[in-house]
């Protein structure tokens, strides 16, 4: 994802509207470009920031920025190890199968 993809992304991500493989790459490419952390951080206050602040709540942009990092990223993690397990099970299915075929033709 270069970084025109990533800042497109970036309305989408605030409104927690990417996919697990949308938000892999986003955040990906996020942590490692200043540029995009940059917008992000600029576009998340024009956002969610000014709303927070008209209500009157008191608002750290750097952590309330990290905490949603941080929510994404656990996302991300949860979504893999899912994605993960369901290959495992797919793999479990097959052998299974190819067992009971060895059985059926053999015993
Ligand atoms: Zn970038």
């Amino acid at each position: 994802m270069n970084c025109k993809e990533t800042e497109k992304m970036i309305p989408i991500f605030l409104t927690n509207k990417l996919n697990s493989r949308q938000l892999d790459q986003f955040l990906e490419h996020v942590e490692n470009c200043p540029d995009c952390m940059e917008e992000l951080t600029i576009q998340y206050l024009v956002m969610i920031g000014t709303s927070l602040i008209e209500e009157g709540q008191s608002f750290d942009l750097r952590k309330a920025l990290n905490g949603l990092l941080t929510e994404a990223r656990y996302m991300v993690k949860k979504w893999k190890i899912l994605t993960f397990l369901s290959y495992i099970a797919e793999i479990i299915t097959f052998i299974v199968m190819i067992i009971i075929l060895i059985m059926v033709i053999f015993v």
